[in-house]
């Protein structure tokens, strides 16, 4: 078994200096020494990777992007490329975040493009799906999931599925109230969680195989903290999480690689 988790600092850490205070208190805390099975990454604001690569460097807490251009280069004002990201020695990438599908407006066939760029140049997408409550509400959880997976993956091979995560982030389990207006915002149960994951699960059965399927990491995303992480990752289908709030601090991301550890021994 195996568990990958994600910190995703969002717009919420932003200047050097308080990006190195962080960063010097995570590693010394969790990043110094390899933990068997366990995977962490950090995924940052662009304009702190190059500085975030020197301070990471002999920990092993890994450095992820929060998005990429989707194409390789070319004018396109305001967006970061694939090849910026090697440089900085990035090993994961989010890609169709909610708040970048839903905010940004970025959609499939855009994704699809940035996961086989990404892959072409050996960085490893974090693929996000996730419904929003009213979808939830009016059964459409399975169309939702179903259409954003077969967008995201259009034309990507079995062999490349070792090299993707995917994370499970019902919008609205992310605690983020512009998603979420006038919802009460929470994590999802392990029952809701252990459903989508089984459903997406089915649907690498159904559109690859038994065996890439049940390789394929599935984080859980959404108000996942120490409080709730261990009942969320002792799920046999939960393989790590994408943490946004908890992954600020090392008081509140620490504790939950100790339980990711605890599961595993
Ligand atoms: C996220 O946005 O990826 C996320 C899971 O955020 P939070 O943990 O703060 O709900």
């Amino acid at each position: 078994m195996k568990f990958v988790l994600g910190g995703n600092w969002k717009l919420q850490i932003n200047t050097i200096e308080d990006t190195i205070t962080t960063l010097r208190d995570m590693t010394s805390k969790f990043g110094t020494q390899q933990i068997d099975g366990v995977e962490i990454f950090l995924a940052l604001p662009f304009t702190l990777l190059s500085l975030a690569k020197e301070e990471l460097k002999g920990s092993t807490i890994q450095l992820a992007a929060q998005n990429v251009a989707s194409t390789e280069k070319g004018a396109y004002t305001g967006e970061v490329s694939v090849e910026s990201l090697v440089e900085l020695d990035v090993e994961y990438v989010l890609v169709g975040h909610s708040e970048r599908r839903i905010i940004f407006g970025e959609k499939g066939p855009e994704l699809n493009k940035k996961m086989k760029l990404l892959l072409e140049h050996n960085l490893k997408p974090v693929y996000c799906v996730g419904e929003t409550a009213q979808q939830r509400q009016s059964g459409l959880f399975d169309e939702v999931i179903s259409q954003q997976l077969a967008e995201g993956f259009e034309g990507i091979t079995e062999d490349a599925l070792s090299e993707i995560i995917i994370a499970y982030e019902p919008v609205w389990a992310i605690n983020n109230p512009e998603l979420n207006p006038g919802i009460e915002i929470q994590a999802a149960t392990p029952e809701q969680a252990i459903d989508a994951h089984k459903f997406i699960r089915s649907w690498f059965v159904t559109n690859y195989s038994d065996d890439a399927a049940s390789r394929l990491i599935i984080q859980y995303g959404g108000s996942m903290k120490p409080s709730n992480a261990e009942t969320l990752l002792s799920q046999s289908d939960i393989n790590g999480g994408l943490i946004g709030g908890a992954s600020l601090r090392s008081e509140t991301l620490g504790p939950i690689v100790d339980i990711a550890v605890k599961l595993l021994s």
